[in-house]
């Protein structure tokens, strides 16, 4: 009865809203007035990416047989793991439980599972984007797995498994807005986060746009919820994770770029790479990719065949 009198109040309540033209706060006249995530800043002269001149793709073969960083990795008895705490659908902390999950998060353990024969004994450290590179370097991780296209430049400096996931650049925008495609990027202002390649295609496919650069892949959202972005830019995997959140987002236009998803391991450890293929290539053949795919990413469409590896030696 209490219920039944609250929803009268409630339906009143919502009448009465209807019919007065007055708003119940003072809406700012420009959104874009609002400050910017933390970090963010309005950027120019970024290096558009150059089309790819070699095949990095191409990595060592499986191998089982634990060299120096394996057995390292094993007296240790845990892999450290780079990877990111804001990409939904990838890695991204589950509200309820505080853990880390995802796909990215589920083929870490997977890679846990090959190298100690335990998918939990894995210590993920949170990195950001321009994190990646240095923090293999310097050993803070083992391996880096953080949505990360595997590119020329980046395979000068880093070693990468095979291709674990195939995603693409494209756009994400307000389902009423105008822009279909990069076409109609010139003067607008498309948010991406900084050192990535989605930023610098970005700057390559639309020169005439202007780019938001953030640290984090919620920034964007954000910035596009709040009117400080027209469009977000970067991988459709990405986008479809920022779509779920926000069903008033929609992708749009062409593929920008191929995004093809490799592990980073450092440049000197071949047999922790081999280690990780062996893992990708138990994965593509027992089902497990599939059901992977299957439990993060039908937003996606139907699950395609695992990436096919492709190896160089
Ligand atoms: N795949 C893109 C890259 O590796 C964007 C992913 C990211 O940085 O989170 O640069």
């Amino acid at each position: 009865m209490r219920a039944v009198a609250a929803g009268l109040v409630l339906a009143a309540v919502l009448v009465a809203g209807c019919s007065t033209a007055q708003p119940l706060v003072d809406v700012p006249a420009s959104l874009t007035t609002l400050p910017l995530p933390s970090g963010a800043a309005v950027v120019s002269n970024v290096p558009g990416t150059a089309v790819e001149s070699c095949d990095a793709t191409a990595s060592l073969r499986p191998s089982a047989e634990p060299g120096p960083t394996v057995q390292k990795i094993r007296k240790r008895g845990r892999l450290v793991a780079g990877i990111d705490q804001s990409t939904n659908l990838f890695s991204f902390r589950d509200p309820v439980s505080g853990e880390l999950q995802g796909f990215d998060v589920d083929i870490a353990r997977e890679v846990a599972r090959e190298v100690l024969g335990n998918p939990d004994a894995v210590e993920f450290r949170l990195l950001t984007s321009p994190e990646r590179i240095s923090a293999l370097q310097d050993g803070t991780v083992d391996i880096v797995i953080k949505a990360m296209t595997i590119t020329c430049a980046r395979a000068e400096q880093i070693a990468f498994s095979t291709v674990y996931f195939d995603a693409s650049q494209r756009l994400l925008v307000p389902r009423d807005s105008p822009i279909q495609g990069p076409g109609d990027l010139a003067g607008k202002r498309v948010c991406s986060q900084v050192d990535t390649t989605s930023l610098a295609t970005v700057s390559r496919v639309a020169p005439k746009a202007t780019l938001l650069a953030v640290r984090n892949w919620d920034d964007c959202l954000v910035a596009l919820q709040q009117g400080q972005a027209e469009a977000v830019s970067t991988d459709n995997s990405i986008l479809a994770g920022m779509a779920v959140q926000d069903p008033s987002l929609h992708l749009v236009g062409p593929s920008l770029e191929a995004e093809p998803y490799g592990i980073g391991v450092n440049k000197s450890q071949d047999d922790l790479v081999r280690a990780v293929n062996a893992a990708l290539e138990r994965i593509r053949r027992d089902g497990t990719w599939s059901s992977l795919y299957l439990k993060w990413l039908t937003v996606l469409g139907p699950p395609p065949s695992p990436p096919q590896a492709k190896y160089r030696d």
